[in-house]
């Protein structure tokens, strides 16, 4: 059963307590990513067999296993699919951002270009479930941004990837698909293999072994962020109907046993309504085990003294996802600073974002909202400057720049500023 805590009684270390990684995770990833740097394919051959139930004949997804798994996808589901990716391409094509130049005055000009990374790995979980929307939410982004190719990894259960993850990539546009997941497969795309190549970047969510060997493999590449455990805070009023909270807490618990869903909400009656939904619910729901394990072990019900209250503990907190389940939901939105997505009113349940809402469904998790962002064309672009001078406007600078290099001690730096302007003495050339 879940716990119900008074906000004024409880240890503040108890409001904050979030699920840990299990322990041996890291030394378990630090083994994989060696193998697959030594043997390569073979490597992600055999940990096909130990972990997803077989290896496939091939690696890479054929053209034909796409053509044949968008054929047999539910018409319904494709419609429903396309939908979902029109509203994402919406959203993020605002996220577009432009390459500036500075025309200065005397002969100087600096800007900065936007450029789109040249190759990228979307990780698509499925070790407990299938994810066809995580294929959107990542590959969307990257296509917006204009990434040249799009490589994605999936764990083929008994060598065979979902029919709707192959339709969902076929709909977004991934490039190549290769079967195999967890830790091995984050490593195939940061140092590449025979048949996988190496890539610039690596996105995506994925359980502890994933998201510990893109920790592990950052540096040799990029990555967007290290995905914890789903987690859902709602602040609700004493308005609001205790199935739908408890509905919404359910939502994020039945993902991991390591998920949490806390509740914060000035209603004690309304505390006691969602503790026993929950119960009721939590009976008849498919994946109860898993979701009865995150409420049981990392769910909690905080009963705050009043509302500003409840949004001071979840600015704390940093939630992944907010549901500000209150009246006039748009009166508290400037007071919310740290959440990966904010979910405002009654209408208004999670799950509306996981598909069809449009904002990315990759947000930060265990309080990084604090520092970091949901996964946006921003993640699929880098950026670099230039400078260009003529001779003159060198001239005009050349004696800060000296005298600024020689108050670092760096001599060759000053140098090689007078080194031209002595040049064109020699030369008696001057200006352009
Ligand atoms: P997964 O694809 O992340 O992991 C499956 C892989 O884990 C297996 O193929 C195997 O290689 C590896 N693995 C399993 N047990 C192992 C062990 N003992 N040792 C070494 N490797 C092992 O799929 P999953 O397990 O279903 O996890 C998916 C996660 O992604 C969940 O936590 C879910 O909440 C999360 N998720 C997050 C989002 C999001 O946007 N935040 C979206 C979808 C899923």
């Amino acid at each position: 059963m879940i716990r119900i805590l008074s906000y004024n009684e409880m240890n503040r270390a108890d409001i904050f307590q979030r699920s840990t990684v299990p322990t041996g995770v890291e030394d378990t990833v630090s083994r994989i990513i060696q193998q697959v740097k030594e043997q390569k394919d073979s490597a992600l051959l055999d940990y096909c067999t130990q972990f997803d139930g077989g290896a496939p004949e091939r690696l890479e997804v054929s053209e034909e296993e796409i053509r044949q798994a968008f054929e047999s996808t539910d018409p319904q589901f494709i419609k429903v699919l396309k939908k979902a990716s029109d509203n994402i391409t919406s959203f993020h094509s605002c996220q577009i951002r432009n390459s500036f130049i500075q025309n200065k005055s005397s002969g100087i000009v600096v800007g900065q270009k936007i450029v789109p990374l040249d190759r990228v790995g979307l990780y698509v979980p499925g070790g407990t479930a299938a994810y066809p929307s995580s294929v959107l939410m990542n590959c969307i982004p990257a296509k917006i941004a204009g990434v040249k190719e799009i490589i994605m990894v999936t764990p083929g259960k008994n060598g065979t990837v979902p029919p709707a993850i192959l339709s969902a990539a076929k709909i977004a546009g991934v490039h190549r698909i290769f079967k195999v997941g967890g830790a091995q497969a984050v490593a195939a795309l940061a140092y590449g293999t025979e048949t996988i190549p190496k890539v610039d970047k690596i996105v995506g969510p994925g359980n502890a072994f994933v998201a510990e060997a893109k920790k592990q493999v950052f540096g040799s590449v990029d990555i967007d962020m290290i995905a914890g455990p789903s987690e859902i805070l709602i602040i609700a009023d004493q308005s609001c109907q205790a199935g739908q909270v408890a509905a919404d807490m359910l939502s994020q618990a039945e993902h991991d046993k390591m998920a949490s869903a806390v509740l914060v909400t000035d209603s004690p009656r309304l505390a006691e309504s969602v503790r026993s939904e929950l119960e009721r619910q939590l009976s008849v729901l498919p994946r109860e085990e898993i979701a009865r394990s995150s409420i049981e072990n990392n769910g909690k019900i905080i009963v705050a003294p009043n509302l500003e209250t409840a949004i001071d503990i979840a600015n704390e907190i940093a939630p992944e996802h907010l549901e500000l389940c209150v009246d006039n939901p748009f009166d508290y939105l400037d007071r919310i600073r740290h959440a990966g997505s904010v979910f405002l009113g009654k209408n208004c349940p999670e799950a509306l974002g996981d598909y069809m809402a449009g904002p990315n469904h990759t947000l930060p998790t265990s309080g990084t909202a604090r520092f970091s962002s949901p996964l946006s064309v921003d993640d699929f672009v880098k950026k670099y400057q230039y400078t260009y001078y003529t001779k003159a406007a060198l001239s005009a600078a050349a004696d800060d720049i000296i005298y600024f290099a020689e108050q670092e001690g760096l001599s060759a730096h000053a140098r090689s500023v007078s080194v031209r302007l002595a040049e064109d003495l020699e030369d008696g050339k001057d200006g352009m």
